[in-house]
């Protein structure tokens, strides 16, 4: 019988600077919470062995699978500000990597045990954490949002000790790779040139292929994930996604979003909207995503600068020259997204629309998913849905914008969400886990993330705002 994962291991192949070896560490009494069926059979994961007891056993680290050789990962990482030298996979392990047609897919376990790298953690996750990553990370990939997958859910039989003792979970995490800013950082810091100049091939070849024969890959390199970011972040602006927690060991080269720790999509529409109980200073607060983004950025080209040029001050002008057309890259991908949302191409007009509409949605504290619902409706039943008459002056500049209403509405089908995984059903989902053993509102609230623009998920529960008993203000690592 051919193996159910054929491995094909790659970052264990680089130096030993790069990683740990570190052995699977049992868990007591695994037990299924989740499998992504469709999501394995896209990384020809064997269908029959994905369903069985020893895919459980697996996911939990309990068995292992041949050609999986698990390694935790070091990086670095500028958190809220400030330069850690060393963190790494503290409770997570790349059981390896996957093929699948020509791309290559990271496997890692989450919550998986205590790692060199774990600084006093005790390296397990509690299953809430496990249950909101997938939600999360999930509805992400159904919202077309570059993200990390997850595969796997197990609940571990064993209690985790936070707050309160709370049930332990495992995730398991696919991604396109795990290579952080951080990672960069790591080897920049360790004035290791020869790693960091390792691990930008490695990075090139496995991610930006096209650019190994340019003239200065590194700075291409830098070029390109500046592009990735910019990509993302709009999409999270597009959406109201909030990260909270954007440190650099947080960002990925690949411009996939990772990290589903206090994030939170808004209800109602705030740019300041901050929902991390740690972002005590609302550095990631949702208006500050777009410079913070850039910020990281410069973290992490200051850490390519030994690459770019022999020359030093060569090596900061080019780095420069790529920073500072970020805004501008950033602006181009934010009003094509924005735009899309009412139908319309990207121009001053829609622009500037756009922006008047956040403020209204601000100072009449509205739903922000549920007002752009409400304007596709607005479109075929020409309904003034918003009462004031600045709304009702703003939706005619709006419809004034609009030549062709078919192609404005099949625009916005696919750009307004009905369904974004709100906190408070996140929460449920959560608590129904715990106190019940119950998984049956995940799993609903699964179908529906998973199947975001779907008029049909209007009328479910999922797509209503919380009621003012039901409103989440803070969220919460709790890893
Ligand atoms: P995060 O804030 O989730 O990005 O985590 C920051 C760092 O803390 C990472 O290096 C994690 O591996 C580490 N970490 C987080 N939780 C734990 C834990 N329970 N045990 C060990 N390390 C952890
Ligand atoms: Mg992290």
């Amino acid at each position: 019988m051919s193996a159910p994962i054929s491995f094909s291991n790659s970052y264990c192949k680089l130096p030993d600077t790069f990683y740990t070896r570190q052995p699977l560490q049992p868990v007591a009494s695994p037990a299924l919470v989740h499998a992504n069926i469709e999501l394995a059979a896209s990384l020809g994961i064997d269908p029959d062995w994905f369903r069985s007891e020893s895919a459980v056993a697996v996911f939990a680290g309990n068995e292992s699978l041949s050609g999986s050789d698990p390694i935790a990962t070091v990086y670095a990482g500028f958190q809220f500000g400030n330069f850690n030298p060393r963190l790494g996979d503290g409770r997570a392990l790349l059981l390896g990597e996957i093929l699948s047609e020509d791309a290559r897919f990271d496997l890692q376990l989450k919550g998986s045990g205590p790692t060199s790298y774990s600084r006093g953690g005790d390296g397990r996750s509690p299953l809430g954490p496990v249950l909101r990553e997938y939600l999360v990370s999930e509805a992400m990939a159904a919202l077309g949002v570059p993200t990390t997958r997850s595969l796997f859910a197990i609940s571990t039989g064993e209690l985790v000790q936070r707050e309160r003792p709370e049930p332990g979970g495992i995730l398991t995490r696919v991604a396109q790779s795990h290579i952080r800013f951080g990672t960069f950082q790591y080897f920049s810091a360790q004035q290791d040139h020869a790693g960091l100049r390792e691990l930008a091939d490695y990075t090139i070849a496995r991610h930006f292929p096209a650019l190994v024969t340019t003239t200065n890959p590194y700075l291409k390199l830098l070029e390109a994930v500046i592009d990735k970011v910019a990509c993302l972040v709009s999409h999270w602006q597009s959406l109201g996604f909030i990260h909270g927690v954007m440190n650099t060991d947080n960002m990925l080269v690949t411009g996939e979003t990772v990290d589903y720790g206090p994030c939170a999509f808004m209800d109602t529409f705030s740019q300041a909207a901050v929902y991390s109980a740690i972002d005590q200073g609302a550095r990631y607060a949702f208006q500050n995503q777009p410079s913070i983004a850039h910020w990281n950025l410069m973290t992490f080209a200051q850490a390519l600068l030994p690459l770019l040029d022999d020359d030093e001050h060569l090596s900061i002008a080019a780095a420069k020259t790529a920073l500072e057309a970020f805004p501008e890259i950033f602006d181009g991908y934010w009003r094509r997204h924005s735009a899309a949302k009412l139908g319309l191409p990207a121009t001053d007009a829609s622009t500037s629309l756009y922006l008047d509409m956040l403020r209204l949605l601000e100072r009449d504290k509205m739903d922000f998913t549920l007002s752009f619902n409400a304007l596709v409706q607005n479109l075929s039943e020409d309904q003034a849905i918003f009462e004031h008459p600045d709304w009702q002056h703003w939706t005619e500049r709006w419809r004034s914008l609009i030549d062709d209403i078919t192609a404005a509405e099949a625009l916005m089908m696919t750009s307004n969400p009905y369904v974004i995984p709100r906190n408070h059903q996140i929460e449920f989902a959560i608590a129904e886990a715990y106190q019940h053993d119950r998984f049956e509102h995940f799993s609903e609230m699964l179908a529906a993330v998973t199947d975001p623009y779907n008029p049909e998920r209007a009328d479910s529960i999922f797509a209503q705002a919380p009621g003012p008993d039901q409103i989440v203000r803070r969220t919460f690592c709790g890893t």
